[in-house]
């Protein structure tokens, strides 16, 4: 039996860039977990049988959010900690996921992570694990959503406890990653101060012939670029080092990229990688402001992100409201329209998800949240200041529902 409904609300449905759809009385209506059509309400009813369940919701339907850069293995420790990046990682980040070696703290952090996730209405993203298999497969058996996971690899310049020494075997660190799904796996090297030259090199290679996503950080902070400048001696700059190993295709995710230089840019935009821009973790960390202008200049693709834990909030919310606020202070105006395409359809894009998912199309899977009212005569621009205004605490509070498809077909 085919499951329909109408779901009746204000409707907001980015499409681009520079275009979200907005409907006041508008509606969904749905088959098996799938939006079949998408308009006003009087629109939508038009040819549907006269006896389809109609969900009456107050409020402005919006598809969920995506994040596309975020540790799920430092949610619990989120925000807890922040100081220059690499004292920062050493100090108190590796420790805690050294502790994702218990697979019962790992089982109950990773439900209460989706629990989490879902409130804050994230209904999909690109999440690193800690090093160890058995944590990985956890969150891979709970997933509530659509999430691309790697376990982190760290070959060198690691405590003992985190470094995964089969990695310095070709044969074997083939066979692992010939094991993997493609569809909901990321080869994850950690960063490149922790694999060598050879390491990354077989990455790149996998990458390429299993057609595999690969996410990465790149360029966060000066005392990381010095760090690779000393251990990559021969490397012109920090993005030479993955893309000599292959690692830039368009199925890679970069975090970050701070600090980087005009032939960096050209070079992401030859290879077609995607930047994942985590302002709130920027901020926190005490990191420059990633120059959004350098990525509008070059074409650059990219999708916001949390980056748990160094960001302190799991909410899209809060890293809109970040966002569009440390760009205003240099100059720079961004659109409701834009903010909104870029915590859901950019994410779906860089997944490469956007015939399934990321925004409310017919076809798409009918993964969607609900926000606050819009008031009469407020503009939609108004009602987005309202909605992304607040302690970050109110903001992980803030949508009043999450459905997810996958979950209502259960
Ligand atoms: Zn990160």
């Amino acid at each position: 039996m085919e499951n329909k409904k109408i779901f009746r609300a204000s409707i907001i449905n980015p499409r681009n860039h520079a275009v979200a759809d907005c409907f006041v009385d508008g509606a969904i209506y749905t088959e098996d977990g799938i939006i079949k059509k998408i308009g006003y309400f009087s629109d939508v009813i038009k040819g549907c049988e006269n006896n389809i369940e109609t969900v009456e919701l107050d409020g402005v339907l919006m598809p969920g959010f995506a994040d596309v850069h975020l540790h799920w293995v430092q949610h619990q420790v989120r925000g807890k900690y922040s100081g220059e990046l690499l004292t920062w990682l050493k100090e108190h980040i590796w420790p805690e996921e050294a502790s994702y070696i218990d697979t019962g703290k790992a089982g109950q952090a990773a439900e209460e992570f989706y629990a989490d996730m879902l409130r804050a209405g994230t209904v999909m993203g690109m999440s690193y694990s800690s090093p160890h298999a058995a944590a990985t497969e956890i969150a891979m058996q709970k997933m509530r959503g659509d999430w691309i996971i790697g376990n982190v690899l760290m070959a060198i310049n690691a405590p003992n406890d985190l470094t995964d020494y089969s990695l310095h075997d070709p044969i074997l660190l083939n066979e692992i990653m010939m094991r993997n799904d493609r569809h909901h796996y990321a080869l994850t090297p950690r960063f490149a101060p922790n694999l060598s030259t050879e390491i990354l090199s077989y990455l790149g290679m996998i990458a390429v012939q299993t057609s595999s996503f690969v996410q990465t950080h790149l360029a966060e902070s000066n005392a990381e670029i010095a760090w690779v400048k000393e251990l990559f001696p021969d490397a012109e700059s920090y993005t030479q080092v993955y893309d000599k190993a292959g690692l830039l295709t368009p199925k890679t995710i970069l975090g970050h990229c701070i600090e980087m230089n005009d032939s960096e840019w050209q070079c992401l935009f030859a290879r077609g990688s995607w930047v994942a821009h985590c302002p709130s973790s920027n901020e926190a960390l005490g990191n420059n402001r990633m120059p959004l202008e350098k990525l509008q200049e070059y074409h650059i693709p990219y999708a916001l992100a949390t980056d748990v834990g160094a960001g302190p909030s799991h909410s899209m919310l809060h890293v809109i409201q970040r966002f569009i606020a440390i760009h205003r202070k240099a100059g720079i105006k961004i659109s409701f329209q834009e903010a909104l395409y870029r915590a859901t359809l950019a994410g779906a894009e860089a997944m490469n998800r956007d015939a399934i998912a990321g925004n409310l199309c017919p076809g798409k899977r009918a993964d969607f949240i609900l926000l606050p009212s819009k008031q009469k005569n407020q503009s939609w621009d108004g009602w987005f200041s309202e909605c992304i205004g607040g302690t970050m605490s109110e903001l992980e509070e803030r949508p009043q529902g999450t459905w997810l498809a996958s979950e209502r077909a259960a």
